[in-house]
């Protein structure tokens, strides 16, 4: 069954006008290494923390400034959501079509919130905490081409030809204001593309930025804004001692005009500075360690990095799901072939390097989780190609060939073939970043020593289930496995109503 919202009642929750306040036990361990009796031993010792969670429940009227704004997933995206908002529907070859959020994490999954005369009772995600609606985001941003985005939809060949009729009249004004163009960056294939750019220096390109942000704010009159760069993959950023590792180093660079900071850089540090959450949905490093530095001090939210859409989802569910078995993959090898624009650009080496880099590590958390099957530092065969095919546009094609060991010396081999235009599928990927970003900065917590309530570190971990290669605080361990990151992301939210952690125990018909 399935039930629309709810309201958690418990000596744990207080709902008042403006907040949620919930008392929440952490059930967690203490592990220690110990000489006992003559020998080392590991002790476990289970251990509760009581944490306090305040959730402002005021919804913000919520602006979504994208960088790559007229890209296939920004015109993808913009489209989706004026659709959704004014209920359109279209003809395709098939039926009749409405507009949804499918493959939107908050937007169209469920969470099980109990049982009821002995069936499971599941709500819709969003029924968790207060969200934004997507229908309300006002939409803007940034392009290094001029084009609308009723023509970008046309260029992106991403929607059926009656959906893009009807959204042309909602699109047509919308213009995206100058990027940051540098052809060092990004593949030289871009270049005839680039007629919309903001001049000048870096540092007034980043003053250019803030202004943007700031007259876009003042023109929609939305309340907080969130910035997110869906713009082409850039060549990785080499990381200097003295450019690019502190704070105080990077702002330095940026005043001398150094060469090696990036567009991506730029619009971050923009960002930061006006304490604007910044996500980054591309591979590139664009979080050298001077910016990461510069968002702890200014304690603004930053997240990323590249939107974990198909085949790297897969494969976070498929190893998961075979180490989990005690099964042993010993090589993966995944092709990929697209035709749009984000494949042309990635036809360059240094661009396609990025990527190759934020898919490789996919795996590494579950494959150091087993020791049974994989000896310290070794690991699987793991190879990603790329090729740029123009005539399968965004239609994506990936090949994924997994062998493993199984029982007794045996081999097993899976092969998937995956097709899919790509923009639909990282469109609600951005829809959920954006709505988790703005959420998550209205959540305050602390633990039961501490004296004061604070955010959640700025470095965003929290929806590391929609990136490839999550950005984590120094010292953090990264988890990469599908359905753990949608564990944590689910569980703290439901912390934050005083509600347990889903444990799938069901003892009650035990
Ligand atoms: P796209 O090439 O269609 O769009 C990118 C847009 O960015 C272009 O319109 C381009 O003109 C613009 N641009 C480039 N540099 C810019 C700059 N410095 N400032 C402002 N605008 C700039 O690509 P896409 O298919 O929309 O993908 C966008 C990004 O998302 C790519 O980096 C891609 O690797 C990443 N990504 C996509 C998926 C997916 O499933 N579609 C998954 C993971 C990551």
């Amino acid at each position: 069954m399935f039930i629309e919202n709810f309201k958690v009642e418990s000596p744990n929750v207080k709902y008042s006008e403006t907040e949620i306040q919930s008392v929440y036990n952490y059930e967690t361990t203490e592990l220690v290494h110990e000489n006992r009796n003559g020998a080392y031993q590991w002790i476990i010792k289970p251990k509760s923390v009581k944490y306090e969670f305040k959730t402002n429940t005021h919804v913000p009227k919520l602006g979504v400034m994208l960088v790559g704004w007229g890209g296939n997933n920004g015109s993808t995206l913009t489209g989706g959501v004026i659709a959704n908002r004014e209920g359109i529907s279209w003809a395709t070859k098939d039926k009749i079509q409405q507009a949804n959020y499918f493959g939107s994490l908050t937007q169209a999954s469920a969470i099980r919130v109990g049982s009821y005369q002995g069936e499971e009772i599941y709500a819709p995600f969003k029924s968790l905490l207060p969200m934004v609606n997507p229908d309300d985001i006002v939409f803007g941003g940034w392009d290094i081409s001029n084009m609308n985005l009723a023509d970008a939809m046309g260029r992106a060949k991403v929607f059926d030809i009656d959906l893009q009729k009807q959204l042309r009249p909602y699109m047509e004004s919308m213009v995206p204001l100058p990027g940051i163009y540098d052809p060092d960056f990004i593949a030289a294939n871009q270049e005839e593309r680039a007629n919309n750019v903001i001049k000048g220096t870096k540092k007034e390109q980043v003053q250019q930025v803030i202004k943007d942000i700031k007259e876009f704010k003042a023109a929609t009159k939305v309340d907080k804004v969130v910035v997110l760069w869906t713009a082409n993959t850039e060549r990785y950023s080499n990381l200097v001692v003295g450019l690019n590792d502190t704070t105080e180093n990077l702002l330095a660079a940026l005043d001398r005009n150094e060469a090696e900071i990036s567009p991506s850089t730029l619009f971050a540090i923009a960002c930061v500075t006006e304490n604007v959450p910044f996500i980054n949905g591309s591979p590139q490093n664009t979080f050298v360690p001077g910016l990461i530095d510069f968002a702890i001090q200014k304690n603004c939210l930053i997240g990323g990095d590249d939107f974990k859409s198909g085949q790297t989802k897969m494969k976070s569910v498929l190893v998961d799901f075979l180490v989990g078995a005690g099964i042993k993959p010993t090589s993966i090898v995944s092709y990929n072939h697209l035709g749009n624009n984000d494949g042309m650009n990635l036809s360059a080496p240094q661009t396609f390097r990025s990527k190759e880099i934020s898919k490789s590590n996919v795996v590494d958390d579950m494959v150091n989780s087993n020791a049974i099957l994989y000896e310290p530092g070794e690991h699987p065969d793991h190879v990603v190609v790329i090729k740029y095919v123009p005539y399968v546009a965004d239609s994506k094609r990936a090949m994924d060939e997994y062998t493993s060991e199984i029982f007794m010396g045996g081999k097993n081999t899976i092969v998937l073939h995956n097709t899919c235009e790509d923009s639909l599928l990282a469109a609600p990927i951005i829809l959920d970043l954006v709505l988790l970003a703005e959420l998550s900065t209205r959540i305050q917590f602390k633990a039961e020593k501490e004296g004061k309530f604070h955010s959640f570190h700025p470095v965003a971990t929290i929806f590391s289930y929609l990136t490839k290669a999550p950005l984590v605080p120094p010292g953090t361990p990264v988890v990469n496995a599908l359905s753990k990151q949608r564990a944590m992301l689910e569980n703290i939210m439901r912390a934050c109503v005083g509600l347990a952690p889903e444990n799938n125990m069901i003892l009650e018909y035990k």
